[in-house]
């Protein structure tokens, strides 16, 4: 008997090891990991760099209260402001709680700074924001909130891409708009550059705040440093995690000047948030995405993986469609996506799924122009063997 929550819909796999883009179970059998992406180690198992990092970081200092300056912070907020519009960080533990701390700034800010009532967070139906209270309630999927009931107040979700939806929810009690640029959970949809200038109009002409949560999209996944600066927007609040740590449990978020006052000494804080061996991965993570050109790198295998979906697509009835940027990249199905998840893992290969009918394929960025070749080998007669339609 398991002695863990059943919680997790986990694969019939133990993993032991993790060695580049590949992943090793117990019985010795290699897998090539397109998963990288949700499970956060965007450069590989282990990345050197990192690991020389937080092996020096390690060896020097664990302590991790907030009561003191701690350096290895101030370099991580120093460079991740410095990738970004915002000019202040505060770091947490994860998703979640860096988008439960984008709802409190905004609303702290519009009632205390602003002094007015305004509370309210438009988000979008198919998103997901997390599954704190506040953030499941977010969240635009009925299946994360089911069963939680009282849910928190404050929360309106429209429909994404939709802009007559958008402007009729909005009044005087919206605070800000809280969007993902590729919704991830939700089966991998770009928002629209028309939708996204729609809603910069909306944020200006009503004073709101706009929320972009980039903790799937952010630290280079879609070939830019975030998603939104494949945009003309500058956001005010930025929430980031996954990929910012290489695998290390670590969120931020980054934020506009006038927005600080709005968090004074005891407003808001957690108390891993910040930690010096956290930090060492982040900071060591964004070194190693600059150090070697991987945001080019993520742009051109992203061409090239998209380029080639886009092929087998044209060559098949059983793919609708392939979206996405970068190493974020969705294909949808006419069918089911598990069995064909199901019938990769079989081959070696991970990779998950993005709703019922979407395969989402997240390689780490040291990923090779001949491992996706074996890929999408791999998925062809995993649509042969599933979907028998050729
Ligand atoms: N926002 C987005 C866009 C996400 O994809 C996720 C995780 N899938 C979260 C927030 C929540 O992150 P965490 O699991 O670290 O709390």
């Amino acid at each position: 008997m398991s002695h863990l929550f059943p919680n997790y819909g986990r694969w019939p796999i133990r993993i032991i090891k993790g060695e580049g883009n590949y992943l090793w179970d117990e019985a010795g059998n290699r897998y090539l990991d397109f998963v990288a992406g949700i499970a956060v180690t965007s450069l590989g198992n282990v990345p050197p760099q990192v690991k020389a990092k937080v092996q020096e970081q390690l060896d020097t200092l664990w302590h991790c209260s907030n009561l003191f300056e701690i350096p290895v912070q101030e370099q991580v907020a120093e460079k991740l402001t410095s990738l970004t519009c915002g000019n202040r960080a505060f770091f947490c533990n994860s998703g979640a709680e860096a988008n439960e701390a984008a709802v409190k700034l905004a609303r702290r800010y519009m009632q205390k700074i602003k002094q007015q009532p305004r509370y309210e967070i438009i988000t979008f139906k198919q998103s997901f924001h997390g599954r704190t209270l506040a953030t499941l309630t977010a969240t635009g999927q009925a299946k994360v909130k089911d069963g939680f009931d009282p849910l928190p107040e404050g929360f309106v979700t429209v429909p994404y891409n939709d802009k007559e939806a958008l402007t009729a929810a909005v009044t005087e009690k919206t605070c800000a708009i809280m969007l993902e640029l590729i919704q991830g959970e939700g089966g991998v949809h770009p928002a629209s550059t028309e939708f996204v200038d729609h809603i910069k109009g909306i944020c200006a002409e009503h004073g709101l705040l706009l929320i972009v949560d980039e903790v799937q999209t952010g630290i280079g996944r879609t070939g830019k440093w975030f998603a939104y600066q494949h945009y003309d927007i500058e956001p005010d609040i930025i929430t980031i995690a996954k990929g910012l740590g290489s695998g290390f449990p670590i969120g931020a978020i980054v934020g506009k000047e006038e927005l600080a006052e709005a968090f004074s000494p005891g407003t808001h804080g957690t108390t891993f948030g910040g930690n010096p061996l956290a930090c060492a991965t982040a900071l060591a993570t964004l070194e190693t995405i600059e150090d070697n050109g991987y945001l080019a790198r993520v742009e051109e295998l992203g061409a090239y993986f998209i380029k080639k979906l886009n092929g087998l697509a044209d060559r098949r009835t059983d793919i609708v469609g392939v979206r996405g940027k970068g190493l974020m990249i969705g294909v949808e199905l006419a069918s089911e996506a598990a069995p064909v998840v199901a019938k990769m893992r079989e081959s070696h290969i991970l990779l998950l799924q993005a709703g019922p009918n979407v395969l989402r394929l997240l390689p780490p960025f040291t990923i090779e122009k001949d491992e996706i070749d074996l890929a999408m080998q791999t998925l062809e007669e995993a649509l042969d063997a599933v979907t028998q339609t050729v």
